[in-house]
């Protein structure tokens, strides 16, 4: 598969994270903006009301004052009233009330009303004044406009309706206000976006970025590359993801190496059985085209090479022989039929096998047990066959005139130790010994295929045993085996 990202952009998991944010944060900038600006709306208004309620009625109290004292002509000084009060934004009408029985003064008047067509709402507030009320109202009038604003308040002299002020002003300024405002709400948004873009782009980087690492360490592996890691060091899950990646990496890894491992020693077998065969068929064809020719007629000779033949043939038969058992031994389907097998009965029978070959170097083989007999499960003729072996290569190596010692005991394992007092073997060559056709240089080696302590090794394992060896070059060689014992079996038998 290609390395690089095949996800299409729309698909990538950056635009993916932003898009998710960028709707969330607008929807929400939408919804915060409206409250805010509904609010806004309230405030303002409220706030106008209150103002202008203020206002209306701090001129109506000065009116009553100036009409009270009759300063009829301090019009100056009322604007200037006016003027700090701040109201260049809104017009005040100040109108004498024409049914009171002292109506204000027409100095005090500043509207002249009468060829203005006025609202409905104007005029009900300003009778509503004469009448003693405070009445506001906000709606759009033709004639002032735009969407305006009316308070109106009476002008009291004496417990009497004199006369009214009313203020007007344009809500269309505060309109502005709001949008101004909305318009700074927009922006924010706007550029909560762009930083939210930014820090989106470093989040979505810092998800997307290890998830491709991921992903092109598992096309490695794929590959056959095991010595592929993701070396990310988070502490988050997709931390965890990495790890176990490289944990795979590398099981990966070591199986491909015990597979290769696997995969020389299967060739070297096949090698080594070829060679091994190769040899003793080569000596067969020599010496057989040596008859067949007539080039060797001396009739000792030709017996001599008749034997030759013989102990060539005998050998490949051991050879095979040996194959055969250690592909069964090996074979995990290979069951051994187990019995209970008492050693000492084992051991007894192959000190009788090896008394010819042990008497031609005068070895005594010394046994030592403190009990009669020792119990364990297994394959009588396959045990005996492994110990052969060990035995057999024990007198092989000894000197002359020397002991094999032969000692059993009980711990709560059997223990089997078989110690010889011969040329022992080198520390290099010791870690080898059970290797499959190995056989060091020695000329007692000469029959050997080195298959011996190979199958001895596999009948120990098939029968849930160990195998150890010590030794020491020049003094000696010790094999220790280690079973599980049949203690319960002993008791039962009463002995
Ligand atoms: P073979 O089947 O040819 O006898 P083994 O597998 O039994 O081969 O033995 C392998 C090698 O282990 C031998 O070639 C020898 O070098 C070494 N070896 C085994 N037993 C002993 C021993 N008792 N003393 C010294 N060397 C030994």
């Amino acid at each position: 598969m290609d390395k690089k990202n095949q996800v299409r952009p729309q698909n990538r998991l950056f635009l993916k994270v932003y898009i998710n944010y960028a709707i969330m944060l607008t929807v929400l900038a939408v919804l915060v903006g409206l409250i805010f600006m509904n609010l806004y709306e309230e405030n303002i208004k409220d706030s106008n009301y209150q103002k202008l309620f203020k206002q209306a009625t701090t001129i109506s109290k000065k009116l009553s004052q100036m009409i009270i004292n009759g300063e009829e002509d301090s019009y100056l000084e009322y604007l200037t009233i006016l003027d700090d009060l701040d109201v260049e934004k809104t017009d005040v009408y100040t109108i004498s009330n024409p049914k009171a029985n002292n109506p204000m003064d027409k100095d005090f008047e500043n509207a002249d009303l009468e060829n203005i067509e006025l609202p409905k709402d104007f005029t009900e507030i300003l009778d509503k004044a004469f009448h003693n009320q405070i009445d506001h109202s906000q709606d759009y009038y033709e004639v002032f406009g735009g969407v305006s604003f009316i308070i109106g308040v009476p002008v009291r002299v004496s417990g009497e309706v004199v006369g009214a002020v009313l203020l007007r002003t344009l809500v269309a300024n505060q309109q502005e206000i709001v949008k101004s405002s909305m318009s700074l709400i927009f922006l924010s948004v706007g550029v909560a976006l762009f930083i939210s873009f930014v820090i989106a782009i470093l989040f979505a980087r810092g998800l997307s970025s290890p998830i491709s690492k991921m992903r092109i360490t598992a096309l490695e592996l794929a590959d056959g590359k095991f010595e592929s890691k993701t070396n990310i060091a988070r502490k988050d899950e997709i931390g965890d993801l990495a790890r176990t990646i490289d944990i795979l990496a590398d099981e990966l890894k070591e199986n491909e190496l015990e597979r290769q491992s696997r995969e020389q020693a299967r060739i070297d077998f096949f090698a080594n059985v070829s060679h091994e065969l190769r040899t003793p068929i080569t000596v067969i064809r020599a010496y057989m085209e040596s008859l067949v020719d007539g080039v060797v007629t001396d009739e000792e000779k030709v017996i001599q090479y008749y034997s030759r033949i013989l102990m060539e043939c005998k050998g490949m038969e051991r050879l095979v022989g040996d194959l055969l058992v250690l592909s069964k031994m090996q074979n995990p389907d290979f069951v051994v039929e187990k019995e209970p097998v008492n050693i000492v009965q084992v051991f007894d029978d192959l000190i009788r096998s090896v008394h010819a070959i042990s008497i031609e170097k005068n070895i005594t083989i010394e046994i030592t047990k403190d009990r009669p007999v020792y119990m364990m499960m297994g394959d009588y003729d396959r045990l005996r066959q492994m110990f052969l072996i060990i035995l057999d290569n024990a007198i092989k190596f000894s000197n002359v005139n020397s002991t094999i010692h032969i000692i059993l005991y009980q711990l709560d394992k059997l223990i089997i130790s078989i110690r010889d007092e011969g040329v022992g073997i080198s520390p290099e060559e010791l870690p080898s010994i059970f290797d499959k056709f190995y056989k060091s240089k020695l000329k007692q080696n000469a029959q050997g295929s080195g298959l011996g302590l190979a199958i001895a090794k596999q009948i120990a394992l098939k029968h849930g045993g160990t195998v150890e060896v010590n030794s020491t070059l020049g003094e000696g060689t010790e094999f220790v085996f280690s079973f599980q014992c049949l203690e319960n079996y002993v008791e039962e038998l009463n002995i």
